[in-house]
């Protein structure tokens, strides 16, 4: 079989995880030997779930290198920004693609600052064969039809711009999805360019 990486991508909140559950069972339905991961950073989720509630159980892992390749044709992996040895993980991409095998994987483009994710700028580096990107509904106002494309995060409904890119258990922040007219970093930018 060929191997692929195909990337589905976009902030918070734009159904990755959703797109991630279709794909599984189209590849089950090809009869393929399908494997579900998760990292072991992700803490809010047990298994692959969808804001409509669908869920699929994925097996917990800290690193790519833990999964059984050799009992899979097909590999789906949640979240993949919670993998934080970039280099490593990258490298198992390439690997596990160059042996035929389909790897499909959810990833977030931009942090909360504006910043591309490591892990995706290195996967747009080696090249994935198909890369979707997803917006989100602009969570600002009530009537934006901008899509969102970013990530905002917010403590007491102002946004933060600082921190730790990922956050675990025990911070009470929320994250809301934003169009680039009501994404803060962005508005600011312009303010100070006229
Ligand atoms: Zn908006």
């Amino acid at each position: 079989m060929q191997g692929k990486i195909e990337i589905v991508t976009g902030p918070m909140f734009s159904g990755k995880s959703a797109e991630l559950l279709v794909a599984s069972r189209n590849l089950a339905n090809e009869n393929l030997r399908v494997g579900l991961y998760q990292s072991v950073q992700n803490t809010r989720d047990d298994g692959i779930k969808s804001r409509n509630g669908d869920c699929l159980p994925a097996v917990k892992i800290k690193s790519l290198r833990e999964i059984a390749s050799d009992e899979h044709d097909a590999i789906i992996i949640d979240e993949l920004h919670f993998f934080s040895d970039v280099a490593s993980e990258v490298k198992w991409l390439q690997k596990t693609r160059q042996i035929g095998k389909v790897v499909v994987a959810g990833v977030l483009d931009y942090d909360f600052s504006g910043k591309e994710m490591p892990i995706y700028s290195a996967i747009r580096q080696i090249g994935p064969d198909t890369e979707r990107k997803l917006t989100a509904r602009c969570d600002e106002i009530a009537d934006c039809v901008m899509p969102a494309e970013y990530s905002a995060r917010l403590l007491n409904g102002q946004q933060l711009l600082e921190g730790p890119r990922i956050l675990v258990d025990g911070v009470k922040a929320t994250y809301s999805p934003r169009c680039k007219d009501h994404y803060l970093p962005i508005t600011q930018l312009i303010s100070e360019a006229v």
